[in-house]
């Protein structure tokens, strides 16, 4: 089939919206009709050439919700008709990782996304040349239809609206699941959060709702800080002109218990870890581009703190994205605070910009409006109002 799809030609050259073909679902895989797709820091890392050589041309977009409309042989529980979230870490299940309960670390799904193809090999994508294009992270979302394994589909129920279960398949997952699985939160602990954009705002709910007993925002702008705060943080540092880690300190009584970083630069992970108190623990959550290397004092490993990486939420993501679906269907999630901008598929490249200058929280582009959802898109004056972080907040956590 003919499908319109946000590609990636070469960094430094803008994605572009291009007529390309999608192949029908092989042995194992599904294909979906998008209803939408958040852009996430990752698709800016990818589309700088960042993420390593090589890796275009390439449909772009990893976070994105929709509705099944093909299954091919062998695919058992999913049905044409299912609404689903991506899920970009498609475990096989019977690899060392896998076996070893880490399915985030799944060697084959690991692989094949890095190779930019699909976990059953090879692309479905052709450009109008004939030419194969990469599917980003194996999911390849900023198109009208996507092509992705079975388990990369997650079946969700139908009162929560694709616009915003979009958001859960990277941001949502990778935030609670770096709360909950590899921070191991507990209730009372003080906490800082360092970067509070589309991820980092769900490192604050999740680790509002785990009871964390001071949350410590850090960021750059008073933007993003109040949305922050809306989310849950109890105070906020501006990097633009306030040292993090001695304020972090101060805040906290002399360092953080657990402490975030959500940028993946060097400075901010050296902060995350100047931040700790004696036995804490910092975590990478952001994503670094290749070639970025940390160093620390290591005479402070005396006192017992770490520093540990997260991806994709370091656990089970379909156990997490299950476990999300029942706070947003409780109220105690508000997915909508964090989308700052609701664009389409042709605003992909200019919400790339944003993250890029670093403005606003996710842009989600509603890509089948008929699919999408109630949302607030009909009314420009609270779209506005959100990008300019002055929404009345929702039901929060
Ligand atoms: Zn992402
Ligand atoms: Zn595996």
């Amino acid at each position: 089939m003919t499908i319109r799809a946000c590609v990636l030609r070469e960094p430094g050259r803008p994605p572009a919206v291009e007529t390309v073909t999608l192949a029908p679902p092989g042995p194992g895989e599904v294909r979906v009709r998008v209803a939408a797709a958040g852009v996430c820091h990752s698709d800016v890392h990818l589309a700088d050439g960042l993420l390593g050589d090589g890796r275009w041309p390439m449909v772009l977009g990893h976070e994105g919700a929709g509705v099944v409309e093909a299954v091919g042989d062998g695919v058992a529980g999913l049905a044409p008709g299912d609404r689903i979230v991506f899920c970009m870490v498609a475990s096989c299940g019977e690899c060392e990782p896998c076996r070893a309960g880490r399915p985030t670390l799944c060697e084959p799904a690991g692989a094949a996304s890095f190779a930019g193809s699909l976990p059953g090999g090879g692309s479905r994508l052709r450009d109008r040349d004939g030419a194969p294009l990469q599917h980003a992270l194996t999911v390849a979302c900023f198109a009208q239809h996507a092509v992705v394994a079975a388990a990369g589909a997650i079946p969700i129920p139908d009162d929560v609206p694709l616009w915003q279960a979009a958001l859960l398949g990277c941001g949502a997952v990778t935030g609670f699941g770096a709360v909950a699985n590899a921070a191991r939160l507990r209730a009372g602990d003080r906490v800082a959060v360092i970067g509070c954009g589309g991820v980092g705002l769900q490192v604050i709910a999740a680790a509002r709702l785990a009871g964390a007993a001071t949350i410590v925002a850090v960021d750059r702008g008073a933007g993003k800080l109040e949305r922050a705060l809306r989310r849950g943080a109890t105070h906020a540092v501006d990097a633009g002109t306030e040292d993090a880690a001695s304020r972090i300190a101060a805040l906290t009584d002399g360092g953080a218990d657990r402490c975030f970083e959500v940028v993946g630069r060097a400075e901010t992970i050296r902060a995350a870890w100047d931040a700790l108190r004696p036995g804490g623990t910092a975590v990478v959550v952001g994503l670094a581009p290749r070639g970025v290397e940390v160093s620390l004092p290591a005479i402070e490993l005396l006192s017992e703190k770490a520093l540990i990486g997260s991806y994709y939420g370091s656990g089970d993501p379909r156990r997490t994205l299950s476990e999300l679906v029942g706070l947003v269907r409780d109220g105690r999630l508000a997915l909508d605070e964090v989308v700052s901008d609701l664009i389409d598929l042709d605003g992909v490249p200019a919400a790339l910009d944003r993250l890029r200058r670093g403005e606003g929280a996710r842009s989600v582009a509603v890509i089948d409006p008929d699919l999408a959802g109630a949302r607030p898109g009909d009314d420009a004056g609270e779209i506005a109002a959100r990008a300019a972080g002055s929404a009345t907040p929702g039901a929060a956590r």
